[in-house]
């Protein structure tokens, strides 16, 4: 049975990070991944062999606010893949078509409602009353609201205002968003193969048990041993593996109920390219959409390409499959008979609403114990950075700082 200081069970960006941090204090960490490669949230597809071109269907960018990760990049030696993204312009689909954002905004609504502004704080308040408050009805509903939903890749009204787009301090020798060369799950990957981390996937955990002291981790194919557990998969899978854990001590059985309640919504990317003339759009940047089958387009027109262009549309899950395709070759005004590379995934994402401080807290506290850890993007917020900052914090704690 192999041995290591700690398991880690989940490949996305928390485990990765986390192995990262604590392999920089010292201990051998395994991370253990069920799918075939590393990512979770974090999807990229790199259809063309011999070019550099990819699209990211997950995560796409990083910001020169996200510290934790700027480490990461500076520890792993890549901070000359960086690409700065381009600023080819937002744009919003509303009623069938497409439209410039400033034609959005209502100047009467933040004329009645903007020099209220500075009163207001986000702290216990909806995404809906925070920002009604602050903009008005018109912006929220025309403007504001289909844009923290694309932002989050769900309906924003009931999330708690406090955890999205929320201001970090900008780190100024870095562009203030990019992307690296090959795309952020390259980057995982290389975070991966650091000094002190094996990482094994298509390693599905099915249960794990405590002996002595130590952890025993049951997979399709085989036991590892370990001092301490990571768990880093999403808050339902994790309260699963607690479920199957014969005599967990009570307050982790608690954990467990508790990460049952947290609520969940999913999300369907829909990636595609194609050689760069099939697309007759003009380049853009993010296509935010009101009322329509999807939320959001995120492009590739942010990194420059002469031979392909690509984007990914979010999907509601309960969006028609069958008109994805249509969809994006009429709004990406591409020929309906020009073939294109697709991807498809769905994701799952917390929903983290008003109460969710409360939630967190007890969480925290419940997982705050020797040789566990506790990760996932459902503590301070969604973003990259956030769930870094959550799995450093656990790093160093495993690490006995
Ligand atoms: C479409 C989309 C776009 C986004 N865009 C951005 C962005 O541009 N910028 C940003 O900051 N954030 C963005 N986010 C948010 C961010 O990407 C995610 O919150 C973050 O990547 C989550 O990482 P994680 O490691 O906590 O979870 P996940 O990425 O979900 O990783 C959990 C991993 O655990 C594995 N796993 C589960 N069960 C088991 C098991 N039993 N055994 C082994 N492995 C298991 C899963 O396969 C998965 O790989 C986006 C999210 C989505 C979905």
């Amino acid at each position: 049975m192999r041995h290591t200081n700690i398991a880690v069970i989940g490949g996305g960006l928390s485990g990765i990070t986390f192995a990262h941090f604590a392999a920089k204090s010292g201990k051998s960490v395994i991370i253990l991944e069920k799918q075939p490669f590393p990512g979770g949230a974090i999807h990229t597809s790199a259809p063309y062999s011999g070019s550099d071109f990819f699209v990211e269907l997950g995560a796409h960018t990083i910001y020169s606010s996200y510290g934790t990760l700027l480490e990461m990049i500076e520890d792993t030696g890549i901070k000359g893949n960086i690409i700065p993204h381009l600023k080819p312009g937002y744009l919003m689909y509303e009623k069938g078509g497409i439209v410039s954002l400033f034609s959005c905004v209502s100047f009467a609504g933040l004329a009645a409602t903007l020099f209220r502004f500075p009163f207001y704080k986000k702290t216990g308040l909806t995404v809906k009353d925070y920002y009604t408050k602050v903009f008005g009805v018109k912006n929220y509903e025309n403007l504001i609201h289909p844009m923290t939903s694309a932002v989050i890749c769900q309906d924003s009204a009931n999330v708690a205002a406090d955890l999205l787009l929320k201001s970090r301090k900008k780190d100024k020798s870095y562009p203030r968003a990019f992307s690296l060369s090959g795309g952020l799950q390259p980057f995982l990957e290389k975070v991966a193969s650091g000094n002190g981390i094996s990482l094994h996937t298509s390693v599905s955990v099915s249960s794990i048990e405590q002996n002595d002291g130590k952890y025993i981790i049951r997979t399709g194919g085989g036991e590892y041993l370990s001092d301490s557990i990571a768990l880093a998969a999403d808050a339902f899978a994790s309260a699963g593996l607690i479920d199957c854990w014969r005599d967990a001590p009570d307050r982790i059985k608690k954990l467990a109920e508790r990460l049952k309640e947290l609520p969940v919504k999913k999300s369907v990317a829909f990636g595609l390219s194609a050689p760069a003339d099939s697309f007759k759009i003009q380049p853009f940047g993010y296509i935010i959409a009101k009322d329509s089958p999807f939320r959001a387009v995120v492009s590739r027109d942010v990194i420059k390409d002469e031979l392909y262009r690509g984007a990914t549309f979010h999907f509601k899950p309960e969006s028609d499959p069958s008109v994805y395709s249509g969809t994006v070759h009429d709004i990406l005004k591409i020929n309906r008979e020009q073939p294109i590379n697709t991807e498809t995934i769905e994701f799952t994402l917390p929903e983290l609403r008003v109460t969710h401080a409360e939630w967190r807290r007890e969480v925290e506290s419940l997982s705050d114990v020797k040789n566990f850890y506790l990760l996932g993007n459902f503590f301070g917020g969604l973003s990259l950075e956030d769930c870094a900052i959550r799995a450093k914090h656990e790093a160093k704690r495993a690490a006995g700082e």
